[in-house]
């Protein structure tokens, strides 16, 4: 495949240097140094020092773990800042599109309509499967990504390899594969691919698996040659001292995320016999991630009447292919229990 990275890029990303920071031009190599470059306030307290802008040893951790180089890790403030820095390296608003396939993720919609960038969508099939003649018969010279969620929210199941490679191999700009869920998945990770596919982008994140959604940490994993051009246009500090310190920790502790992860998988096997005895619920669809979609007969009204007894679910109804759905993410055993009591008790 002929994929230039150069012809995908914008063309005022092409020409910037990006700024140079305190922290970048001298790097501590461990000695005892008297910092008097960043204005910082001297008195230790554990952040009063700026953060190191390239994440070395967290990045460092992670590609020991991927068997990548730290020169395919891009990290960013969640993965939402990861995907918005995608469309501000790569398309040119008003003027370049991006493929979406809805029922998906809702931020890259909301990202191609903060950066004026056109969002041709192309809705799944029943199976929430891509149809790839359909994207790449919507494909033209601007566009720039095609966003594959996999597994994919809100369907919750696995995108299929074999049709994900074909749009590696025929689409013209970069395939960006949404890996939030990965770890509850059966599936590969993406990753292992890299070297094949010069077009391809994963996003993954600590947000779901990891436990750690509130330190907002987003991992994007590509060619050093696209990490670079995402480089320049990161803000110098866009992870904080605290993330990264917490974010080491984890995922320097595989057993505790691996042990939490097979409690979450039992957790989803056990709610989905659970909701296969409601009555009311009509379809439950197969899942790789840590939540179940399912159809009910009446989704605002199952909805509400969950509120009421204290559970809050996601109702999806107004997603395409999703009517009358709602989303369950998986708890721990006591809440799913309780959900499951409540789902019983509705009439
Ligand atoms: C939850 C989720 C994310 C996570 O986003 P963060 O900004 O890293 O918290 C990314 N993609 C999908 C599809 C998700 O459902």
């Amino acid at each position: 495949m002929s994929f230039n990275l150069e012809s995908i890029t914008r063309e005022n990303v092409k020409g910037l240097n990006p700024y140079s920071s305190a922290r970048d031009e001298y790097v501590s190599d461990g000695s005892k140094m008297v910092f008097l470059d960043a204005n910082e306030n001297p008195f230790e307290n554990g952040v009063n020092r700026y953060p190191d802008p390239k994440q070395r040893s967290l990045k460092s951790i992670l590609a020991k773990q991927k068997g990548i180089k730290e020169e395919n890790i891009l990290l960013g403030n969640g993965s939402d800042e990861v995907l918005d820095l995608l469309f501000r390296a790569f398309c040119e608003p008003r003027l370049d599109n991006v493929i979406t396939l809805p029922p998906t993720y809702g931020m890259y919609q909301v990202l191609s309509g903060i950066n004026t960038i056109e969002n041709r969508t192309v809705l799944l099939d029943t199976d929430f499967q891509p149809n790839v003649d359909a994207i790449l018969n919507t494909m033209d010279t601007n566009s720039k990504m095609l966003f594959i969620c996999s597994p994919n929210n809100p369907s919750g199941n696995s995108i299929s390899s074999q049709k994900i490679e074909i749009l590696l191999e025929n689409f013209k700009g970069l395939v960006v594969i949404d890996e939030a869920y990965i770890d509850f998945s059966s599936e590969q990770s993406w990753v292992s691919q890299l070297s094949k596919y010069p077009n391809l982008v994963i996003t993954q994140t600590l947000s779901k698996a990891y436990g750690m959604a509130g330190i907002r940490l987003g991992i994007c994993i590509a060619s050093e040659q696209i990490i670079a051009v995402l480089n320049k246009i990161k803000p110098p500090y866009n992870i904080n001292e605290l993330t990264q310190q917490s974010a080491m920790e984890r995922v320097s502790d595989q057993k505790s995320v691996q042990e939490e992860v097979a409690v979450i998988l039992g957790e989803r096997k056990l709610l989905i016999e659970a909701l296969s005895e409601i009555s009311f619920i009509l379809k439950i669809y197969s899942s790789d991630a840590n939540f179940v979609l399912a159809k009910v007969d009446d989704a605002l009204k199952r909805y509400n009447q969950l509120l009421e007894k204290g559970i809050v679910v996601r109702n999806r109804t107004t997603q395409p292919l999703c009517e009358n759905t709602l989303r369950f993410t998986i708890g721990t055993p006591e809440e799913n229990t309780l959900l499951n009591t409540a789902l019983k008790s509705l009439v």
